[in-house]
């Protein structure tokens, strides 16, 4: 029944959109660890973003809707925990779709824990690129983001938190 490769099955998740930022796919946010022909079906093996984040059961089912919708039957989700995820997996296209989004993408490899530590970056505004923004909240939208408010153009904003 094998008519399916990795490639156009990673190409069909392509579509899947992130349950939290619709103009980001699960591929672009780099989710997608690997992806193994079985004889009788198929292993996508995923970490997940963001320990606690409810988007990935979203992610699951769309996995496996989309590759039911190919006609694949056997669908077996992999968690995969090490390597953990990083924001520096983001694809850089991503990033500058994140900041068209409004939401400003992760200036910061995971090798800076400022959020541990207390003390924040600037974080350039999405909207202005003002640099003059400050912290409103730790959490924005959803536990994976922090919610800004640029000083210049007054508008809140939510920041990919570097994890
Ligand atoms: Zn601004």
């Amino acid at each position: 029944m094998q008519t399916h490769t990795e490639q156009s099955i990673l190409e069909a998740l392509k579509a899947i959109p992130d349950p939290e930022i619709p103009v980001i796919s699960i591929v672009d946010l780099g989710v997608i660890r690997k992806i193994t022909l079985l004889p009788t079906g198929v292993e996508v093996a995923i970490t997940p973003t963001y320990s606690g984040c409810p988007a990935m059961k979203q992610m699951e089912d769309d996995i496996v809707s989309t590759l039911k919708k190919m006609g694949i039957e056997n669908i077996h989700i992999k968690m995969v925990y090490t390597p953990a995820w990083t924001t520096d997996w983001l694809s850089d296209d991503a990033k500058e779709r994140l900041r068209k989004y409004g939401i400003a993408p992760p200036q910061e490899s995971t090798s800076d824990k400022s959020f541990i530590t207390g003390k924040h970056k600037q974080i350039k505004c999405p909207r202005c690129g003002s640099l003059h923004t400050e912290l409103v909240s730790q959490f924005g939208s959803t536990a994976c983001k922090a919610l800004y408010k640029c000083k210049d153009c007054f508008e809140p904003f939510d920041y990919f938190k570097c994890i």
